[in-house]
């Protein structure tokens, strides 16, 4: 599998700036947080960051669920999400088994899709 296809998480600035890593970098970061007291330069991949404008480091499967909810969407009981004001038809044609493959697709596509829907907000 290529690189681009590991799971990404976020980490926020209180800025607004974010920066990208990959999910299992994201241990090895906090650890290094924990043992900070008041706040230091870090290096996280090739950026310097204040450790103390750090808000939070997030799943892009959070961070989009954040998005859509801030955009007004709503997710149903059949977990789809649906556009504001958009009633739910019941979805009797979803499968409910989704293969792995198929997922890892699924959580690039929200990276892309998380990505693209910020690109221009924030300068990274
Ligand atoms: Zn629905």
């Amino acid at each position: 599998m290529k690189e681009l296809m590991k799971a990404q998480s976020c980490i926020i600035l209180r800025n607004g700036m974010q920066i990208w890593i990959d999910t299992d970098k994201t241990d090895i970061l906090q650890d290094k947080l924990q043992t900070i007291t008041g706040s230091k330069f870090i290096k996280v991949e090739n950026k310097t960051i204040n450790s103390a404008d750090i808000t939070g480091i997030f799943p892009a499967a959070d961070l989009d669920e954040f998005i859509r909810i801030k955009r007004g969407e709503w997710k149903c009981k059949k977990g789809q999400w649906h556009a504001k004001g958009e009633q739910c038809a019941g979805h009797h044609n979803i499968v409910e088994y989704t293969p792995p493959t198929v997922v890892n697709r699924a959580s690039q596509k929200t990276v892309d899709m998380v990505r693209e829907n910020l690109k221009g907000k924030f300068k990274i």
